[in-house]
């Protein structure tokens, strides 16, 4: 075997403060020659190395060992405290190693700095406060560049860590009063963190001369100051509801979805969409270990054609990370019909370019492109006509407003009519029509539909015309929900109705899509669920237990079978009520509530 060389951080002090593949190099090292009294010499232990302590070496000495090593075929280890790259003095081992052609790795570390804020619970880069940390020294044996002097770095207010400083703090507090920070700015100094005897002191520039002498400390030791230390400030934005970004933006996709990939790389950036929308990625048995245990799904013998085949119609939506012409072939042969057939959504191995292919409207395919484009930073490509004027097809409408197409044959006409720009009216709510429409010329909200092609939601009750080809009408009707709910006894009806609204809008829907409330006999005089069905007007039903415990559900409670006997209230009481056998949404729990939510079968359709 050939040698090898490898710088490893060994973390602030802590041996099980190193990374994992650090660990392991050390264990399988033939040599280690390591920096002296700041690396815990635990980390060794177990490992049969010839050790050489750097301390009582100088650079040629410790290069000799490294390259007559590395010569003799061996695994050589350079293990530096913290991270390399701060103060490691690696910057000339590796520039001579360079010249020599040798080659090596450089596996990182955690550095004290991070160490230090990790025992002082602090966070350096606060809103309002500072979003700057500056790792720096104070200058002593090894001079600092005159620009970077402590005190015109420190007048920029930001956070200031100070390795190799302890030695001195007058002469860092001094400069750094000099720099303009008043001397209430809060300070502290952390001994040997992550060690055992580990120390803090805190303090203001003003006191932490004299508290930093008192503790006795005078090396090994982290110097942090700034009014991150204090915690003041606002909230960052990334907790802030209205911020979104590309993990935390609100999926607009309601269905499950599938992945599937080919490639190596298409695996990858499929793992990544998969963390975005949540869902399961379908590969190659050789490619499962470059995605996580809990969402890989190995292809069984068949290959990628089988998976893709059985996946078909369990899943509402598939992105498919590979080439169009590969999907465009597979999905030839298994589609059926616009009003059933799944989304499919296909991106690049870069995710650049992800493309609405199949059911844009009525599959929400568009939807799902757009989420899959916020994830990757790429572009959903659609093509459907409306979209590209910028005025959502009735048929999208439909899907994003939980509502059924009940004569999906006239969407074509009623499509190329928007798009000549005829009128087209519209029987709908005032409140609905303003929010999609009301800014389409054509488009008009009328009473009952009369000569113009128009588009009429029916509300429940009113009876669904006897339908023939040549309709000019588009009839949709919502779709009807059943909310499956649990609840812990005196559960507040606030946690409810909130928990109730995320699940119904995670589904597209609203309450007027909820045809019924199902729950446990044993519930039925719940507070919380009384005024629910009250408040919206939607009729309660409870289930026995027997009748319950009769359902197979996907996901079973301990709690509830100890406490009531129930394998599952939300899940088994909203297929029940629904008649369907399949949920819309599984279980969500919120605060000692549970809801699930499941499509009432229709006759109609
Ligand atoms: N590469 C190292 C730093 C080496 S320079 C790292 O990333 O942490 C040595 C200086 O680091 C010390 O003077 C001290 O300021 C700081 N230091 C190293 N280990 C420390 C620890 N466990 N606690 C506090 N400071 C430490």
């Amino acid at each position: 075997m050939s040698g090898s060389i490898t710088f490893v951080g060994a973390g602030p002090g802590a041996a099980d403060l190193i990374t994992i593949r650090g660990k392991r190099k050390i264990d399988s090292a033939d040599v280690i020659v390591y920096a002296g009294s700041l690396v815990d010499e635990r980390l060794m232990d177990g490992s049969r190395a010839e050790k050489y302590n750097s301390a009582s070496l100088n650079f040629e000495e410790i290069l000799e060992i490294l390259v007559r090593s590395w010569r003799e075929g061996k695994q050589v280890v350079r293990l530096h405290t913290g991270d390399p790259a701060m103060y490691g003095a690696v910057g000339e081992q590796y520039r001579a190693l360079d010249a020599l052609g040798i080659p090596y790795e450089v596996i990182p570390g955690v550095s004290s700095v991070f160490a230090a804020a990790a025992a002082l619970k602090v966070e350096f880069t606060m809103p309002g406060v500072s979003q700057t940390a500056i790792l720096t020294r104070d200058s002593g044996r090894t001079p600092v560049p005159e620009k970077e002097n402590l005190e015109s770095l420190a007048a920029h207010g930001s956070t200031l860590c100070l390795f190799l400083s302890a030695g001195d703090p007058e002469g860092v507090v001094r400069k750094v009063l000099a720099s303009g920070r008043p001397p209430e700015t809060p300070a502290a100094v952390v001994y040997r963190a992550g060690w055992e005897n580990q120390k803090i002191v805190r303090g203001t520039l003003a006191d932490l001369v004299e508290r930093v002498r008192e503790a006795g400390i005078r090396r090994q030791a982290m110097i942090v100051i700034g009014d991150v230390l204090e915690r003041p400030g606002e909230m960052s934005s990334l907790y802030d509801r209205n911020f979104e970004h590309g993990y935390r933006r609100r999926k607009q996709f309601p269905g499950h979805s599938a992945i599937f990939a080919l490639t190596s790389a298409g695996v990858l950036k499929a793992a990544e969409i998969a963390a975005g929308i949540d869902a399961p990625v379908f590969v190659a048995e050789k490619y499962r270990h470059l995605v996580a245990s809990d969402r890989v799904v190995p292809y069984p013998d068949g290959g990628f054609r089988e998976a893709f085949r059985s996946a078909w119609n369990n899943y509402d939506g598939f992105v498919m990370v590979m080439a169009a012409g590969i999907v465009t072939r597979e999905c030839a042969e298994l589609c059926r019909k616009k009003t059933t057939d799944p989304a499919v959504v296909v991106a690049d191995e870069l995710g650049r370019h992800v493309i609405s292919l199949l059911g844009g409207h009525l599959g929400g395919a568009n939807r799902l492109a757009e989420d899959v484009a916020s994830v990757t930073g790429g572009e959903a490509v659609l093509t459907t006509a409306s979209d590209l004027q910028g005025m959502l097809a009735v048929d999208e409408f439909a899907a994003r407003n939980a509502m059924r197409v009940l004569n999906p044959e006239t969407i074509v006409r009623i499509s190329s009519a928007a798009l000549e720009g005829r009128r087209i009216d519209f029987v709908l709510p005032e409140s609905l029509f303003r929010s999609f429409y009301s800014k389409v010329p054509n488009f008009h909200r009328v009473a009952a539909p009369g000569e113009n092609p128009a588009v009429v939601l029916l509300e429940s009750g009113e009876t669904v015309p006897a339908l023939h080809s040549g309709e000019t009408v588009l009839y949709l009707k919502r779709r009807r929900f059943v909310l499956g709910i649990g609840c812990r006894k005196n559960a507040s009806p606030e946690d409810l109705e909130q928990t109730v609204s995320s699940v119904l809008e995670h589904a597209g829907g609203s309450w007027e899509n909820v045809v019924r409330i199902a729950t446990a006999d044993l519930k039925l005089e719940e507070r919380a669920l009384r005024d629910l069905a009250a408040r919206h007007g939607v009729r309660l039903t409870g289930y026995s237990a027997e009748e319950l415990n009769a359902v197979s559900v996907p996901h079973p409670s301990e709690a509830a079978w100890k406490s009531l006997g129930i394998h599952s209230v939300s899940e088994a009481a909203a297929l029940l009520a629904s008649g369907s056998r399949k949920l819309l949404i599984e279980k969500t729990k919120g605060n000692g509530v549970t809801v699930a939510l499941a499509e009432e079968k229709e006759n109609d359709q």
